[in-house]
């Protein structure tokens, strides 16, 4: 089954086809990302009609773009998958407005997808997938989540972020320190040139039982550190070095805290903040040490993409789901509402 994938949820437009009648990597046959980056620039921050309005902009010319990379015509494809929720409204409303009017005119299924089932299934598009039960670590820019997977379908919120996400946490210590929008890559990048253990900072909620994450008081204590600081370029890579180690730390920590919980040795890691290169090394080096593995998607599939629609959606049509022909959106949506798949 050849399923058109298409994401609009914020500030990327993704679209991609993936087919199930080959596995894994393989089954990707093609996929595209447009980053609305530059527009929302310098507005330090993502401004959702103008996102709206982008994604009007890119979405058609994507789609053919890469029905042609894939060597595909809209003749070709058996299904469509969009974004449905969680995500702003408007720029959602212009994936599943495009996908539902091609499944109309095209007489196909259509299956609205939850972004975050996405995330958390893209490291199964990656060759040798693991197989549920496993626990998720979705990182991402809106969510920090730890969630057990007892199949493709049934997630159990484990603990999650009381504050900012990871990647939230991330992009505001970076635009502390003065670095671009969106800064989270650019911090990490950063960390690479710092020195370890120069700025030492908490790792918090990680002294007492619980799943839970907070990251907004270790986005303070950066910003004392920085206030404090000579305010050199070393300086400024040292700090960053401090702080990746810091979220780094607390979520291995809380990683093998909810492996010990679900009774697993898998780790699934999923959303931007899991490109992050330190957070791979150590959660890797983590679940060696336990026996077991931890599966990431390749680092242009943490973010998001429209090949993770295309994936997740397949697997729901081919189990038969349906919706009926609405153009419907979810702005806030629970993972754990979802039907089994
Ligand atoms: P959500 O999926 O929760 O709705 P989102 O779609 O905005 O949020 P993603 O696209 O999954 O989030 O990820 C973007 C986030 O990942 C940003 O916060 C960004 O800073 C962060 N990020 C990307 N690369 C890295 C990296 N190498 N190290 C740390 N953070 C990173
Ligand atoms: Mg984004
Ligand atoms: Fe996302």
């Amino acid at each position: 089954m050849k399923v058109l994938g298409i994401e609009s949820s914020c500030d990327e437009t993704g679209v991609a086809v993936y087919d199930t009648a080959l596995s894994g990597a393989a089954g990707l046959l093609a996929h595209a990302v447009y980053s609305q980056i530059a527009l929302h620039a310098e507005y330090g921050g993502v401004v959702p009609e103008l996102a709206s309005r982008d994604h009007v902009r890119k979405l058609l010319p994507l789609i053919r773009q890469t029905l042609a990379e894939a060597d595909l015509s809209v003749a070709d494809l058996d299904g469509v998958a969009y974004t449905a929720g969680p995500g702003l409204v408007g720029a959602l409303l212009v994936g599943a407005g495009v996908a539902r009017s091609l499944a109309w005119a095209l007489d196909l299924p259509a299956v609205g997808v939850h972004h975050m089932e996405g995330h958390l299934l893209a490291p199964l598009m990656e060759d040798d997938p693991p197989a549920a039960p496993f626990v998720a670590l979705l990182v991402s820019g809106g969510h920090t989540q730890l969630v057990a997977v007892d199949a493709i379908g049934s997630y159990r919120l484990l603990g999650e972020t009381l504050d900012d996400a990871a990647g939230e946490a991330f992009d505001k210590t970076a635009k502390m320190m003065g670095l671009p929008y969106p800064g989270g890559p650019q911090l990490a990048k950063l960390a690479e040139t710092g020195t370890p253990g120069v700025f030492k900072f908490a790792r918090p909620m990680t002294d007492r039982p619980g799943l839970d994450f907070s990251f907004s008081g270790l986005k303070t204590q950066v910003l004392l550190a920085w206030r404090n600081s000579d305010q050199s370029e070393s300086t400024r890579a040292d700090i960053a070095r401090g702080f990746e180690d810091a979220v780094v730390d607390t979520l291995a920590i809380k990683c093998g805290r909810a492996l010990d919980a679900a009774g697993c040795d898998t780790l699934v890691v999923a959303g931007g903040v899991g490109a992050n290169k330190r957070l791979r090394a150590k959660l890797q080096a983590m679940c060696e040490q336990r026996g077991g593995r931890a599966c990431f998607p390749r680092p242009a599939l943490c973010t998001d993409n429209g090949a993770m629609i295309a994936f997740a959606g397949a697997l729901r049509l081919e189990a038969g789901q349906r919706e009926p022909a609405a153009v419907h959106v979810t702005p806030r949506w629970d993972m754990a509402a979802l039907p089994l798949v």
